[in-house]
This record gives C-alpha cells, sequence and structure tokens, in this order.
C-alpha cells in the first residue's frame, strides 16, 4: 500500500485550525471508533478555543461510551441545515453521504466540509477528504492528523483515541491491526490511557436487556455451506421489544457467530423498523469478502466487516441474502 502523504494530513489539521467554529458528525448506529474519534476532536477543539458542536443522526449514544468526555454534549439532528459558510463540518468515519444526518446532499456549495475517514469505499464527499485505509480506525487516522498539526496530546485524548482503537480492531485482533497499530497503543498508554479502566468501561458493562437479546439470536444460529462455514442468525421488532432492549445492543453480536468452529463467513439480520432490515456481514480471510457480498445488496464497508440495508419482510430478506453469498461465494471459488 502507497504511503498515505503527509501533506493531507498537514493540510487537514491547518484547516481545523483556522477555523473557529466546528460542527463534527457522527455515522448512524455509532461504534466505539465514530464515538471516541468525536470525543477526541472535541477536546482538541476546546482545548484550542473553537466552539464545538457534536451531532449524529442516533438518538443517543450506546451506553458503554459515555464514559468519555463530551457524550452529553451529543445533539441527535435527523436533518441538518448545511448552509453557514463560516462553520467547518467535519464528517468522521462516514464512507458516504448517506451514513449520518440528512442534508448533506443538499448542503449550499460554500458550505466547507472536512471528510476524515478510514473506510476503502470513502466516497470522497467532502470540500477536503482526508481518507486513509490503510488506517486500522478514524482515530488511527486523527492520531497522525494531530500528530502532523503538533496539537498537544492529553491523557484524555489519548483515552478517547484508545477507545476508537481497541474496538475497531477487536481489541487488536481483527485483520486490521498492524504493527502501527500497536505502536499507536504502545503510545497511547505512554500518554497515560488505563487499558483495564477502558477495557471494563466499554466490555463489561453490558445491560441485561442486551443479554436477553443476544440469547434470542445466538438461539437460532443457522450454520451450511461445504464444512458450516457459512452462519446467520436474525432479530425481528419483536426481539428488541421482549428483551426490553435498544438497536445498540446487536453491537458485537454478529462477531459472536464468528467465534463458532469453522464458520467462516457470518450474518446478522436486524428489523429495527417495519420492512427494512439491516444487516451486518464478517468474513475471514480465505472467503468471499464481506464487502462483496455487501455490496451485491446495495451496501459497502470494509473488506472483512460490511454492512447494507434492505427493504422488505425479513424472511424474504433472509433468502436473498442467503442466496447472494452462495453466489458471491461461488464466483470466488471459480476466480481463484
Ligand atoms: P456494522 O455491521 O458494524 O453495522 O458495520 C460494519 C461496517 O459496514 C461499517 O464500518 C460500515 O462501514 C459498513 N456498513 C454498515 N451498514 C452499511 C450500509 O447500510 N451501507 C454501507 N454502504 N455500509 C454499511
Ligand atoms: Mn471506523
Amino acid at each position: 500500500m502507497s504511503e498515505f502523504p503527509e501533506g493531507l494530513l498537514l493540510e487537514a489539521s491547518g484547516l481545523l485550525s483556522s477555523s473557529p467554529s466546528w460542527t463534527i458528525f457522527i455515522h448512524q448506529k455509532a461504534d466505539g471508533d465514530a464515538v471516541g474519534s468525536a470525543a477526541a476532536l472535541f477536546e482538541a477543539g476546546r482545548l484550542q478555543g473553537r466552539r464545538v458542536r457534536w451531532v449524529g443522526p442516533d438518538k443517543a449514544l450506546p451506553a458503554p461510551f459515555l464514559f468519555l468526555p463530551h457524550t452529553e454534549e451529543y445533539l441527535f439532528f435527523e436533518e441538518f441545515a448545511f448552509d453557514d459558510p463560516e462553520e467547518l463540518y467535519v464528517f468522521l468515519d462516514s464512507s458516504n453521504e448517506d451514513r449520518g444526518v440528512r442534508g448533506l446532499r443538499s448542503r449550499s456549495r460554500e458550505t466547507v466540509v472536512l471528510n476524515l475517514d478510514h473506510h476503502e469505499d470513502n466516497t470522497r464527499y467532502g470540500t477536503l477528504n482526508c481518507v486513509d485505509p490503510s488506517c486500522s480506525s478514524t482515530a488511527e487516522l486523527l492520531y497522525r492528523l494531530m500528530r502532523a498539526g503538533d496539537w498537544a496530546l492529553t491523557p484524555k485524548i489519548a483515552e478517547c483515541l484508545y477507545t476508537g482503537l481497541v474496538t475497531d480492531t477487536g481489541s487488536f485482533m481483527f485483520s486490521n491491526t498492524t504493527p502501527r497499530t500497536h505502536r499507536l497503543a504502545a503510545e497511547l498508554l505512554s500518554l497515560g490511557v488505563d487499558p483495564s479502566r477502558v477495557g471494563s468501561r466499554i466490555y463489561q458493562s453490558r445491560s441485561l436487556a442486551s443479554m436477553a437479546l443476544w440469547a434470542r439470536a445466538l438461539s437460532r444460529i443457522e450454520v451450511w455451506g461445504g464444512d458450516g462455514e457459512f452462519a446467520v442468525t436474525w432479530l425481528k421488532q419483536d426481539d428488541f421489544s421482549l428483551a426490553e432492549a435498544v438497536p445498540a445492543d446487536t453491537e458485537g453480536l454478529v462477531h459472536q457467530l464468528m467465534t463458532v468452529r469453522g464458520v467462516r463467513f457470518a450474518m446478522l439480520l436486524s428489523q429495527f423498523v417495519p420492512g427494512q432490515v439491516k444487516i451486518s456481514f464478517r468474513s475471514e480471510e480465505e472467503m468471499v469478502e464481506a464487502a462483496t457480498v455487501a455490496r451485491g445488496l446495495g451496501g459497502g464497508g470494509h473488506p472483512r466487516a460490511a454492512g447494507a440495508t434492505v427493504e422488505g419482510a425479513l424472511e424474504d430478506v433472509l433468502a436473498q441474502v442467503r442466496s447472494e453469498l452462495e453466489k458471491r461465494h461461488a464466483e470466488w471459488i471459480a476466480s481463484r
């Protein structure tokens, strides 16, 4: 992979430093990388004396991340007016214009949008696009931006960035974990991060409702294909209400399917609203890529962690995704 141009990081940090007022946006179904990166940038902005706001399309941030600074200042907007030429609109961890609040597509021409992301399929929708798929996480990219701009890295900022790093790499176990990721983790620990504090905040803070939800999904896992290499499970709206769970409680669930021996491709179908199904895809090395199957259904994402949203009844979408997976898998076998 070619080296990401340092100049772009400097340009992005320069744009931030020359803008007195930032609005930070994160994507729907916010994860640890989105929340951690936003909290880090928010804190850095405040330290630099900027006016900072933080906006997203989820009603609330996931509970496990509420220990991070400034999460209490998060604002929910379904739709946002992008019309202030003096404002810097910063998008974090958002691969396209439809993953966040509505309104970005109809922004006025003179608005300035900074796109900071690590998704390979980022559509480069910003005025300035600082997108580096070689970064494990947006947090890793943001760290490099802050270093390039010679910004102060406080223990608080380090803890936010570490949260993004640890969640997007599956606690340093996913294939996006590189030597640079571990060097960054070491650097953040040197800056004062307590990994056991962050770990227990994020991974030992489950609600009983989310356990009840997972129990429902785990009790109906279906495994099929060659040596049982494909796995799928699903959750309907009923499951959420019976478990008293919320959409954010599905975070991490699809990964559980990958922990079954032999499973190399996993899918979770969740019906949050009637007539629409959100699908999460995960794949291992030496297997058709999650992103290939997701793209076949109008979605996208990282090669091995991708998603899509498909209209229809759950049973129909289930049949559709199974056949899409089998088709793409057969194509992948034939191409080897
Ligand atoms: P998750 O399964 O954790 O919700 O999403 C995994 C990855 O897939 C995310 O990082 C995101 O980039 C991508 N993704 C999830 N849902 C969608 C979707 O509906 N459309 C697109 N284009 N990408 C998605
Ligand atoms: Mn990310």
